[in-house]
């Protein structure tokens, strides 16, 4: 059969542009049509494609080292261990943002000298967990947490690996509620405070201070911001090395952005040209902590919908894929492409279609579709791109599942994370003894 669709072009720097495909009509990952997964397991489910997460690293890690550049994996962009040991099986290291990603990163195979903490709120149980770790470097934020990472530290007779995260006051230009490192942004601390707070760290015998780190938004796909913001951390370690302070390292931060909707993504060359530009040549190991860019286009959620009903302008589809699967359509106005796993019904002009979700909220709305065709109750539709940010920040509100994640690679698939229903979350909810009587 010959196809009905054309899938959308794949951005410039799209690692595995053959992960999703059709053959006979029928959108496989890799060598597994969706559908068998659906089969499976059941909707909704996350699948992840190997293949584009290893080509994923392959293509920035060779683009930035030869700059000299280290790449870390952002674990909240998606936390499962089995996505984390494809990267780690590379020599990729770990960014990790609380004490439950450090358990992750280290159950993945990643040694602690390839985990950097970063985080605006560590607690001093995870700051000593950290330390006893042996992590590669803690990213402190505040002054009141580099008191606390010192008291730890003299606790246990160690003198800790610290950066200092700045706040350069740079808009990152993308969704405000992605946005870091604006003058307001709770992140970091203002560049200004950082050379008499780096000077007195750097007297405590407690505090190894090894240099400073910088995180500015996410989904970034314009990328001067980067250069503004990299420019400013070089202007800063060339001041505090001129009044006498070592600086070694420089964490780069993540938040480069994915293409799609139109835009081709930016170009890894240019990104790696911008670092040389502005923090080459200074004698710093450096490194970049990207979470989507390695992981977002690796991953589809597959859903299915339950009923049609006529609307104003759109005819709606409510699917069983819902906000709490995957929120980021509600927590930022993302939109995904959608695929039908089916070529649609009808080629040309068609109703458009809004995907909404069954939760009694109306911000549980994917958006509007135009060329999914009619659709009917029980066809199936995949959500691309939804590999970062999306199984990693799910819930079970309206007391839905964990829905399941499956790893594919080649011919194979398989569950890597199992379905957690309504029994086993009913288990955990225990009555005070009070309640029991009557
Ligand atoms: C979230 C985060 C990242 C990763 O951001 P992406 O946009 O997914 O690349 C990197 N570093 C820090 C400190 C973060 O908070």
């Amino acid at each position: 059969m010959s196809q009905t669709i054309a899938l959308a072009p794949a951005p410039v720097d799209d690692p595995a542009p053959d992960l999703l495909h059709r053959r006979d009509g029928a959108l496989r990952m890799e060598g597994v049509p969706l559908t068998r997964i659906a089969e499976a397991v059941g909707t909704p489910f996350y699948a992840y494609s190997a293949q584009a997460l290893r080509a994923g690293y392959t293509a920035l890690s060779g683009a930035v080292a030869p700059h000299g550049v280290d790449v870390c994996f952002a674990v909240k962009a998606n936390s499962n261990i089995h996505v984390l040991s494809e990267f780690a099986r590379l020599g990729c290291g770990m960014d990790i943002v609380s004490g439950g990603e450090m358990a992750r990163a280290l159950a993945a195979g990643v040694p602690a000298e390839r985990i950097i903490f970063s985080g605006v709120g560590k607690t001093e149980a995870e700051i000593r967990a950290a330390l006893l770790a042996g992590l590669h470097q803690i990213n402190v934020e505040s002054p009141a947490e580099l008191e606390v990472v010192a008291a730890v530290a003299r606790d246990l007779g160690q003198s800790a690996p610290v950066a200092l995260r700045v706040n350069p006051d740079v808009d990152a230009l993308t969704h405000a509620k992605i946005t870091t490192a604006r003058k307001d942004s709770k992140f970091g601390i203002a560049i200004g405070e950082i050379p008499a707070l780096y000077a007195a760290a750097a007297m405590r015998p407690e505090l190894n201070m090894v240099g400073l780190a910088v995180h500015i938004g996410s989904q970034i796909l314009d990328l001067a911001p980067f250069r503004r913001a990299w420019a400013a951390m070089a202007g800063l370690v060339r001041d505090l090395r001129a009044a006498g302070q070592q600086v070694g390292r420089l964490d780069l931060g993540g938040g480069l952005g994915v293409g799609g909707d139109g835009h081709s993504g930016p170009d890894l060359a240019e990104y790696a040209r911008i670092i040389a530009d502005t923090v080459g040549g200074m004698g710093l190991a450096l490194n970049v902590e990207p979470g989507r860019w390695l992981c977002a286009r690796a991953g589809v959620m597959v859903a299915r919908v339950i009923y049609t009903k006529p609307g104003d302008g759109a005819d709606f589809a409510i699917v069983d894929a819902a906000m709490n699967d995957l929120m980021r359509p509600a927590l930022y106005d993302a939109r995904h492409a959608v695929e039908p796993l089916a070529p649609p019904r009808q080629v040309g002009a068609t109703t458009p279609c809004r995907l909404v979700g069954p939760i009694c909220e109306s911000s549980d709305d994917f958006g509007t579709y135009q060329g999914l065709g009619p659709l009917q109750a029980g066809d199936l539709l995949a959500f691309r791109d939804a590999g970062a940010y999306g199984a990693a920040m799910s819930s079970t509100y309206n007391s839905r599942d964990l829905i399941p994640e499956v790893l594919v690679d080649g011919a194979q698939f398989r569950v890597i994370r199992r379905r957690v229903g309504i029994d086993e979350a009913l288990q955990l909810e225990q009555p005070g003894p009070w309640q029991r009587a009557g």
